[in-house]
């Protein structure tokens, strides 16, 4: 039977997948939930939107011949992870997910650890500082419980709404973001505190770098759980278990 693959989407690597995928001629879909208002450019055919929960997305694989699904989304869209798991196993499809190790806190860093973005609301109950709030504009609305704080707003897409801030600003940019870049920012802004989900990856590690060199603390949001599957780390790896290795060199 073709391979006909499903790469749930949202990533860099999600992309970097997708083009290698492609390069070795094989078929597939990338998906997207629709957060943003452009993903950025594909190899694959896309879709967009959710699928309904489990039931939709074993529905999906079965209606499509998915015959392998790769989870390559962010490491905090837990929900879609789950659901991915369970839907594989209904439809008795084979998932490997594509995964970024966490941050590790280095020398001269200063993370305050925090279980979960409730955390990290209540780490933020403290006198007026200079926040530089790097979690996605999904999350802006629970941390109005604190609104003494001047607020830096990194987001891909402008808010839909006015963030629940009376001192913030919004500046709209995709990463990969450079350290120096990040510095330069964070002294404009005057920015004392970072408050940053443990992403992993290269893309936004420049701000946590940052923080460091400017000798900034870092309230760092650890990864939801997500059910034990299969995981692989690189690209080629996943081309390796869908049996494409040699494409790649593995
Ligand atoms: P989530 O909470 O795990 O997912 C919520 C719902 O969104 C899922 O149940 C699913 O709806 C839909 N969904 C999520 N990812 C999807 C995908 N790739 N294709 C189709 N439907 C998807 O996820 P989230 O945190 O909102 O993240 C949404 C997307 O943004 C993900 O694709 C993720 O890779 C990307 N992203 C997230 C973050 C983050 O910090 N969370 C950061 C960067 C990028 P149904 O139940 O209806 O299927």
């Amino acid at each position: 039977m073709a391979l006909n693959l499903l790469i749930l989407g949202g990533t860099t690597e999600a992309t970097a997948l997708g083009a290698a995928v492609a390069d070795a001629g094989l078929s597939g879909t990338v998906s997207f939930a629709g957060r943003v208002e452009r993903p950025g450019r594909q190899s694959l055919p896309q879709r967009i939107g959710g699928f309904g929960g489990v039931a939709g997305l074993r529905d999906y694989i079965l209606a499509h011949g998915v015959t392998h699904v790769v989870d390559a989304t962010h490491p905090f869209a837990a929900r879609m992870s789950h659901n991915a798991v369970s839907a594989c196993a209904g439809a008795d499809v084979p998932l490997i997910a594509l995964t970024r190790a966490p941050w590790d806190a280095q020398p001269g860093d200063n993370w305050i650890c925090v279980p979960d973005i409730a955390g990290a609301v209540a780490a933020l109950d403290r006198p007026p500082a200079r926040v530089m709030l790097a979690v996605g504009r999904m999350h802006l609305n629970e941390f109005a419980p604190n609104p003494q704080h001047f607020y830096l707003l990194r987001l891909v897409d402008p808010p839909g709404a006015l963030p629940p801030f009376r001192d913030h600003h919004v500046l709209v940019s995709r990463g990969p973001f450079a350290q120096a870049d990040d510095r330069a920012l964070m002294e404009a802004h005057g920015i004392g505190l970072v408050v940053s989900k443990n992403a992993g990856g290269a893309g936004a590690y420049a701000k946590i770098a940052a923080a460091r060199a400017l000798r900034l603390p870092v309230i760092m949001i650890d990864r939801p759980a997500v059910p034990a599957r299969l995981e692989a780390h690189s690209v080629a790896e996943v081309m390796a278990w869908l049996g494409h290795g040699a494409d790649l060199g593995v």
